[in-house]
């Protein structure tokens, strides 16, 4: 440990909290405690090991208020949001209490014996994930990791320590054994990078930026690692004239300026069929001015600041021109990384603010004009994470479902994340399914045993 990491508050810019920072042998010595704890978590029977997420999920849910106010304070969000959020982490937990009773196998017809299929732990599993949604995203990781029998090595972004830090506490306190639940807070490029090399290490689950999701696909090859990787989105919101209009638009802004923007599945590319243009975005334009942007812990925000002022520049440079403004909302003044809600039209098709991940509360408006045109736009991007489609036409709807090259996809609706359902990317979205039934795959190897019987 060489070093001190100040943590600051986004609505104020003020420090928050001074952690230590960890460095490659803190990564080690967490690898070695995880590896050590390994052997006896594995054999932990599978009732036994539902009770420990159980108790883990109760745990939470006492905490959760605390767990929210910091997540709000940390990551900037509003606390209306960090509740829900925190409500995930709880229910995620719950929803993986079942699997370590359900994790089974088949069994598969042979010559001269029995073969059938079992699920084993992978060992040392290295999780590492992001500043927008601090502890729900390493929830994801955690429940099913755990419920597999692996123990963990966590890695948060140095922006927003604070919940995993709290979870280490709370997951010892409600009696996981030592060693099965590490976090190593410090740089990625460091403390990450070494989880990604460490030969004790079986697998990553990353979620992040498609360029480092890039280098730990590329860091882990030498070992021959497991990797699942939940990248970047340029998710379009496909809106046909034929839909509920008023609907589509009222739903539109939560979809891309939730969390700010900072949001892996936003709907940042609205498209929407030119007859209804116009009208679109009479609805649109109240319905961004609305969004109440402000202090994270007042219970009116719906938008709070962005997580630092290197991601407040960095959406900035999509905004050059105030030519393309179609639609801005407010924003307080004062200290705080703030940036109002920022709808774009029209805009060029090569525009970066069409072809790459913003990652703040900046929108673009492009129109098409049949089914055709849609699925071509929607599907012209080398992401391919989530995004809805707006229809009273059925059968159009599961067409476009179909067409549209993603992981998740929502007909009428922007909500695409849900415990029980699997999440993850197709393209360079990234790799493998987080949540649902699904997440268990990646934990775990199959194993084919046979017994000669003859
Ligand atoms: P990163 O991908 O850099 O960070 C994600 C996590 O990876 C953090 O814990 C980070 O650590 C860690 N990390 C960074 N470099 C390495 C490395 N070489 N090896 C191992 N781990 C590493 O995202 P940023 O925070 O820089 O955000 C940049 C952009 O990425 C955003 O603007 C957005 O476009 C995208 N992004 C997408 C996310 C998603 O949900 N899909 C989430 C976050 C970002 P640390 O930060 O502590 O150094």
């Amino acid at each position: 440990m060489t070093d001190t990491l100040v943590v600051i508050e986004p609505a104020t810019e003020a420090a928050l909290e001074e952690v230590p920072r960890a460095d490659a042998a803190d990564v080690d010595a967490a690898v070695a405690r995880a590896k050590g704890a390994f052997p006896a978590w594995r054999a932990v029977t599978p009732a036994a090991r539902a009770a420990h997420l159980r108790a883990l999920a109760d745990a939470l849910a006492a905490h959760h208020e605390e767990l929210a106010v910091l997540e709000a304070r940390n990551a900037g969000k509003p606390l209306g949001d960090a509740r829900g959020e925190i409500g995930m982490v709880v229910d995620t937990f719950r929803y993986y209490a079942g699997a370590p009773e359900r994790l089974l196998g088949e069994t598969i017809p042979v010559a001269a014996g029995q073969s059938w299929t079992v699920r084993e732990p992978l060992g040392v599993v290295g999780l590492i994930v992001p500043w927008n949604f601090p502890l729900t995203i390493a929830a994801w990781k955690l429940a099913p990791a755990l419920a597999a029998g692996n123990t963990v090595v966590l890695k948060p972004a140095e922006l927003t320590p604070l919940t995993a830090l709290r979870f280490a506490q709370i997951a010892a306190a409600a009696g996981i054994p030592d060693g099965v639940v590490n976090v190593v807070v410090g740089p990625g490029r460091t403390c990450g990078q070494r989880l990604v090399e460490h030969p004790d290490v079986a697998k990553i689950a990353f979620t992040g930026s498609t360029a480092v999701g890039r280098s730990i696909a590329a860091g882990a090859a030498d070992t021959i690692k497991r990797v699942t990787l939940e990248l970047g989105g340029k998710s379009a919101n496909v809106v046909f004239a034929d839909a509920d209009l008023e609907a589509a638009a009222a739903a539109a802004p939560g979809a891309v300026f939730g969390n700010a923007g900072q949001d892996c599945c936003a709907r940042s590319r609205i498209l929407v069929q030119a007859q209804a243009l116009d009208d679109f975005m009479a609805l649109l334009e109240p319905a961004v001015k609305a969004i109440k942007v402000g202090d994270p812990l007042s219970e009116a925000t719906q938008m709070g600041p962005l997580i630092s002022a290197g991601q407040r520049d960095a959406v900035a440079s999509f905004v050059v021109s105030d030519a393309a403004v179609a639609i801005r909302g407010d924003v307080p003044s004062g200290p705080g990384y703030w940036f109002a809600p920022t709808v774009l039209y029209p805009v060029d098709a090569g525009a970066r603010a069409v072809r790459e991940e913003i990652f703040g509360p900046v929108a673009v408006v492009i129109p098409f004009q049949d089914e055709e045109d849609a699925m071509r736009l929607a599907n012209d991007t080398i992401y391919g994470l989530s995004g809805s489609v707006w229809t009273r036409d059925g059968a159009r709807a599961l067409r476009m479902a179909r067409a549209i090259d993603t992981g998740v996809i929502s007909i009428n609706s922007n909500n695409s994340v849900r415990v029980s359902t699997p999440f993850g990317g197709f393209k360079q979205s990234g790799y493998g399914r987080e949540l649902g039934p699904h997440a268990l795959d990646s934990y775990t190897e199959v194993k084919s045993i046979f017994y000669a019987t003859s």
